[in-house]
């Protein structure tokens, strides 16, 4: 995908902030193992509340989160949480483990190291801290991170505890469950670079690989997550969060650069009107909707719902215009109203297309004394976050003429961003009393510094080398972080290691793509596969079926899903009649045809055969067959 317009010349900057879950034995500030949990059998609610800071300010984003006067629900279970995650219990002392890991990355990124570590508290307003804040300490600052010949600036290198994970929301809750609340986080932020979208997906990729050489981070997905600071033209910086995967941050960078040239281009075209400022005005217009042949607002209006109306003057034509594929004033407004629960809008561009009729527009036109040169949005739902929801979008409407606005985005899975809120003021943080500093001293450095790791790309090739496999497939395997899994295994199997590698690697990224839950399949799983197919069991590219079973939760393990398809290996000689019939049935093709008809044969007995016995063999026994049937006409 290339952008439509050069990064270098409109200025995209980007800054990196990765989050890298660690591999401890337990939570940062309490024993708590590290583990999902599935059942939750226990909960508690908690409000969230703002309040002045000693400026007397108050922060965007927490009045933002207040307005939509949510409860938050926190789940828990005692194997993986305890009071300390509950907030009810002051936190142990920092884990060690976690804290030599930091120092290890420090050293390893030439950064200059804190002699102190002192605990503080950030603040945080989405409900994913039971305190209201967040524990992080910085460990070091001012490092440099070298690619190829290039340095990127690491501006800091902290640690810190992961948030509890969002697990549901709905107009008056959201749910959190705590077994992630306080697992150890690395954060390591990046200074800005500017220009290419898969440069900074490089250097996350490698900030990535050089965390993993450690040994000491966790793997699989949502333990790496990436922030992504985005601007254009010197412009307000858009923070994307949450990008779970670090080959998409390429894909996001882009998505994010044609979004905001787009709101630029939409604010030229303003200012081509000759606006200066935007005007709004909000009007109650649901007694006009007492028929109408819109199903969204009678479905809004049955459930006792309001129908406000946002009249912009001169904007006609803006809200549904389009720069670039995707970029709308209209769609940027559907989705503030999305983040507050409400379902979408519907603006005067687009009436007809959402299923008006003209007559009923030209009726609303009148009601809300709108003339033709005026857009007019109109908002539907229960009266509360309909009042409050028209304001946001006249606020952002305001915005509108000045291009892009500050604002917290969340990447989503394919890539792309959503609005989430406004952007917090900078960050405010206040001390952690309850935790001691900690010294940093030589003796910690040195220890730590013996245990420096071989460089990343040193061990993909040695893993190459070794165990003859491409370096493509040894990078994949070293990203996956199965590497042990692999070495362990690989020696002792008869199987060609390329096979091992691409089932270890691709199996769970395939079942992921297919929604199936990590936790259903581990890595147990795929190397009692990898037995089962050494041992001829079942042929390998029946692997997926077999996991598919098993996610699905109809079977409980290889052998049990093997059985149930009826996948058991095949003989040999009941192949070779197989492939005798098929030959027979060609004798035609293959007199016509001779050698060229192989792929076609292979296809009939594929169609028999598939899933059971493994495609190369087939592939040997039918060349051979072949050949002795041209020899014989
Ligand atoms: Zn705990």
């Amino acid at each position: 995908l290339n952008l439509p317009f050069d990064p270098s010349s409109v200025k995209l900057k980007v800054g990196l902030e990765i989050h890298q879950q660690l591999d401890t034995s337990s939570k940062l500030f309490c024993s708590c193992p590290i583990l999902k949990s599935i059942d939750l059998p226990f909960s508690f609610e908690r409000r969230l509340s703002p309040s002045q800071s000693e400026l007397g300010h108050i922060d965007p984003a927490a009045i933002f989160e207040y307005k939509k006067a949510k409860v938050n629900f926190y789940k828990w279970n005692p194997e993986s949480s305890c009071l300390v995650e509950a907030d009810e219990e002051p936190p142990h002392n920092l884990n060690e483990d976690a804290l030599d890991t930091a120092i290890l990355m420090a050293l390893m990124l030439n950064a200059w190291m804190v002699d102190e570590i002192h605990v503080m508290r950030k603040i945080v307003i989405d409900g994913s801290n039971t305190s209201g804040f967040q524990r992080t300490a910085v460990v070091a600052l001012d490092g440099e991170l070298l690619i190829d010949e290039e340095k990127v600036g690491v501006q800091s290198i902290t640690l810190e505890e992961d948030a509890a994970r969002l697990i549901g929301e709905d107009r008056r809750a959201r749910y959190f469950a705590l077994d992630r609340l306080g697992i150890p986080l690395i954060e390591i932020s990046l200074d800005p670079v500017v220009g290419d979208p898969d440069f900074v997906e490089e250097i996350a990729l490698h900030l990535g690989r050089t965390l993993r050489s450690t040994g000491r981070v966790a793997r699989g997905l949502g333990t790496i997550r990436q922030d992504l600071n985005i601007s254009l033209l010197d412009g307000e910086v858009v923070e994307v969060k949450g990008v779970q995967k670090l080959n998409l941050v390429g894909k996001v960078v882009r998505y994010e650069a044609v979004r905001q040239m787009g709101l630029i281009k939409i604010a030229e075209e303003i200012r081509k009107r000759g606006i200066t400022s935007i005007n709004c005005s909000v009007k109650d217009v649901t007694k006009e909707f007492e028929i109408t042949s819109s199903s969204v607002i009678r479905h809004a209006l049955e459930a006792d719902g309001k129908v406000y109306c946002v009249i912009v003057e001169k904007l006609a034509g803006l809200i549904g215009f389009e720069p670039f594929p995707g970029v709308r004033l209209g769609k940027e407004l559907a989705e503030i109203v999305r983040a507050n629960s409400l379902g979408g809008i519907l603006h005067s561009d687009e009436l007809q297309k959402q299923g008006f009729d003209k007559e009923e527009e030209s009726r609303i036109r009148k009601a809300v004394h709108a003339d033709e040169n005026s857009a007019f949005i109109l908002i539907a739902g229960e009266e509360r976050s309909v009042t409050n929801v028209a304001n946001l979008v006249v606020e952002r409407l305001k915005k509108s003429i000045h291009g892009v606005p500050a604002e917290t985005r969340a990447a989503t899975d394919d890539g792309e961003t959503r609005y989430m809120r406004p952007r917090p003021g900078a960050s405010r943080m206040y001390p952690e009393t309850d935790i001691p500093e900690i010294f940093i001293d030589y003796d910690r450095k040195q220890r730590m510094m013996k245990l420096l790791p071989i460089q990343w790309q040193q061990k993909v090739m040695d893993l190459s080398k070794r165990y003859s496999v491409s370096e493509e497939l040894a990078l994949q395997l070293y990203d996956s972080g199965y590497i042990d899994e692999f070495e362990a295994i690989a020696p002792r199997l008869r199987l060609n290691s390329s096979i091992v590698a691409t089932i270890l690697v691709e199996m769970p990224v395939r079942l992921a793509r297919e929604g199936f839950d990590e936790s259903t399949i581990n890595h147990e799983t795929i190397i009692a596969l990898l037995h089962a197919i050494n041992d001829g069991k079942v042929a390998k590219e029946a692997s997926i079926d077999i996991l598919r079973l098993i996610g699905r939760r109809e079977a409980s393990d290889v052998k049990e899903a093997i059985d149930k398809l009826g996948l058991l290996k095949m003989e040999e000689d009941e192949l070779e009649k197989i492939i005798e019939e098929v030959i027979n049935a060609n004798s035609h093709l293959i007199a016509e045809k001779g050698d060229r008809s192989f792929s076609v044969l292979m296809g009939e007995v594929m169609k028999v055969v598939r899933g059971r016995i493994d495609g190369e063999f087939v592939s040997r026994i039918l060349r051979a067959k072949l050949i002795e049937k041209m020899k014989d006409a």
